[in-house]
């Protein structure tokens, strides 16, 4: 078997692709707004950036008490994402996924990716999913 298991149409969930506020340089993501929220200036100038495949952790926290159709804990972090060239980080939510609690803490260095979180029906829920670098396993 070979090629994606599925295919990705949008070019957001295939890459770490982030928008970058010309007045201000605050980088914006998963989707440029016509206001930009930090320095208000409406309607925002974006360009697009790239960003890396890895990030810092700033802060998480460990969800212990979900729903029952949730798996837990559940480990959800915020983490500084730089971009590929200059410029500021994107400052992203999301969830730790193949991740146990000890194995990350504050400036922790982790994977990010872009991907399809669950399926609510009719359309795939995308997010940003953490986990640390595995390339270190055979
Ligand atoms: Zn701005």
């Amino acid at each position: 078997m070979s090629g994606p298991r599925y295919r990705r149409t949008r070019e957001q969930d295939q890459r770490l692709v982030a928008f970058e506020c010309q007045e201000c340089g605050w980088v914006s993501y998963p989707e440029e707004k016509r206001t930009c929220k930090k320095c208000a200036a409406a309607p925002a100038t974006y360009e697009r950036v790239q960003l890396q495949e890895q990030g810092e952790v700033l802060s998480f926290v460990e969800q212990v008490y979900l729903p029952d159709d949730f798996e837990s804990p559940q480990l959800l972090g915020m983490i500084d994402i730089p971009q590929v060239g200059d410029g500021e980080p994107a400052r992203v939510y999301g969830l730790f996924t193949e991740t146990e609690r000890e194995e990350i803490e504050v400036g922790s260095q982790v994977d990010a990716r872009f991907r399809e979180l669950f399926d609510d029906g009719d359309r795939p829920i995308n997010s940003f999913k953490f986990s640390v670098p595995r390339e270190e396993k055979a």
